[in-house]
């Protein structure tokens, strides 16, 4: 089997795009356990309050205005290099596909802030016109179909991550060679587990985050320097190798 580079990413690339981490020491739900309820999918089905603020989270968060960084950009590069590679991320942010890397290879496994989803019909529309309603004074847009309740088409508290994206996920941990832990404190599962998977299955491990992680002992690598600097380090390095391989073919 050729090589394969998983990455799997957590809030910790996207902190440098200005994208505030959650559940770190200083993120939002950390400060303010009452936001938590903002993105619980029972209070947010039962309360119109609740999807108001809701509303305004995601208006006032940047994540539409953001752009990727120097990290987002090195994994985008190295694909751009042909080597194979996917990326699961618990980021719903999209900057991963905003900074080059095909939709097609990043799974989502808590979905994504930029498309709005119908909790009724199922129809599809965007962030972006969502913003637009809001702005225009809509604080709880409805459907514009059959009426029912919006909401992103991110997995909130209380709902299942999707079956089938989580099963790509662990098909690419298990055939990785490689798998590259990225700004994840590896806590929340099931996605942690992917590193555990990638592992028994003879990946190497390599651990780019801040702070400590329950991997860390079955990690090959652990880089603890800030993300935007070690992984455009690490993937030239990859790259390079890579285009000697193919040199050498
Ligand atoms: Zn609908």
């Amino acid at each position: 089997m050729a090589n394969l580079v998983a990455f799997l990413t957590g809030a910790g690339i996207s902190t440098d795009s200005g994208i505030p981490d959650y559940r770190g020491p200083q993120g939002v739900w950390t400060r303010d356990p009452d936001a938590e309820k903002l993105v619980t999918i029972d209070y947010y089905m039962a309360d119109p309050e609740i999807r108001k603020r809701s509303w305004q989270m995601r208006h006032d968060t940047p994540a539409l205005r953001a752009e990727p960084n120097s990290a987002h950009f090195a994994i985008a590069a190295l694909h751009d290099s042909g080597v194979a590679m996917r990326v699961i991320t618990q980021n719903i942010d999209g900057l991963h596909q905003k900074a080059g890397v095909p939709a097609r290879k990043v799974l989502e496994l808590h979905g994504s802030a930029r498309t709005v989803v119908c909790t009724q019909c199922g129809d599809k529309t965007t962030l972006r016109e969502a913003i637009t309603r809001l702005d225009a004074g809509e604080l709880d847009p409805a459907c514009r179909i059959c009426g029912g309740i919006l909401k992103t088409a991110t997995v909130m508290f209380g709902e299942n991550l999707n079956q089938r994206t989580l099963l790509e996920a662990t098909t690419v941990a298990s055939a990785c060679t490689v798998m590259y832990a990225v700004g994840t404190s590896l806590q929340v599962h099931p996605a942690a587990g992917l590193v555990g998977v990638a592992a028994e299955h003879g990946a190497k491990i390599v651990i780019v985050n801040a702070e400590p992680t329950p991997y860390d002992e079955t990690a090959d690598e652990v880089v603890r320097e800030p993300i935007g600097t070690a992984l455009p380090r690490l993937l030239s390095q990859l790259s390079d190798s890579a285009g000697s391989i193919d040199a050498n073919q």
